[in-house]
């Protein structure tokens, strides 16, 4: 059986490595994979029993630099590859270590048949609690954003690079506030997730919000400074990709200045994408 497991998984690492992010699997390859693999892994996905808050930061703190996932995710419509690769991130050891408990780990959002793929940071207060991407202040103004291009939340989809929110230290009242940007290893370890949401959706185009994004798509020594490849296109997996600022960037700078360069790149991902644009939207905040 080891010898059996250490091909398919030396397979999986060579597809991966030319490229490939994730792989069709019938519904039989993934019951003789499960018989294979048995107890070992319904160990492996087991809730880790619960310690106390401190222990359990300690642990957090000190758990070694994650390998990234190797995805495998069956074959079958869009719904049914998207609920696999949910479940396969609702149980990874990994993401289950590193959220805080009583917090949930965070896939994209939206439409599977979405043109336009946004993709952000990580998961913040109001999204950790609530489970979906862009629901705080900052999903609220990307709301707007995307209403600005004549579209609705429900018309692209929503990802991060990260699928929990990265710690600090709790305050005295036992709460985090503030956000930290992730690390490459934690970013490398949900890289796959992303790559299999783009798979799963076949967005015509990604657009990056803000440095951290852009450094998880396209390398963390990639750029210095957001402004060098914020407005341009750029590409991720054979797809275009533009960069531009995190909305809450614009929170921070609330000037017509940076919303008109954020909506500038934002003109850019309509007309790529096809998208009428009017006379009025040409204009906003001039
Ligand atoms: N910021 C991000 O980058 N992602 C979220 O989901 C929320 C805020």
């Amino acid at each position: 059986m080891r010898l059996a497991l250490h091909a398919i998984t030396d397979e999986l690492r060579r597809l991966k490595a030319s490229g490939v992010a994730s792989v069709p699997v019938s519904d039989e390859g993934i019951a003789a994979l499960r018989s294979l693999v048995g107890s070992r892994a319904a160990a492996a996905a087991a809730p880790p029993v619960p310690a106390a808050p401190k222990a359990q930061a300690e642990a957090r703190a000190a758990a070694p630099a994650p390998a990234a996932p190797v995805v495998v995710l069956p074959s079958g419509d869009k719904a049914a590859r998207w609920a696999a690769l949910r479940q396969l991130v609702l149980e990874d050891p990994v993401c289950r270590a590193k959220v805080r408990p009583g917090k949930k780990i965070v896939l994209g959002v939206g439409s599977l048949d979405a043109a336009i793929m946004f993709v952000g940071e990580a998961p913040g207060a109001e999204e950790e609690v609530q489970g979906e991407p862009f629901v705080g202040p900052a999903g609220q103004l990307l709301n707007r954003m995307i209403a600005g291009m004549a579209l609705s939340r429900a018309d692209v989809y929503i990802g991060n690079i990260m699928n929990w929110r990265p710690d600090l230290p709790l305050g005295p009242d036992g709460v985090q506030t503030g956000n930290r940007p992730p690390t490459e290893s934690e970013m490398a370890h949900c890289l796959p997730y992303l790559q299999a949401q783009i798979e799963i959706v076949n967005p015509g185009l990604l657009v990056a919000l803000g440095a951290t994004a852009a450094k998880g798509l396209l390398g963390s020594r990639a750029f210095g400074a957001l402004g060098e490849v914020r407005g341009r296109w750029h590409e991720f997996g054979g797809r275009p990709l533009m960069v531009t600022y995190h909305p809450s960037y614009i929170l921070r700078n609330p000037t017509n200045r940076t919303k008109r360069l954020i909506w500038e790149d934002l003109l850019k991902v309509m007309e790529r994408a096809s998208l009428p644009v009017s006379e009025k939207q040409r204009g906003f905040f001039l």
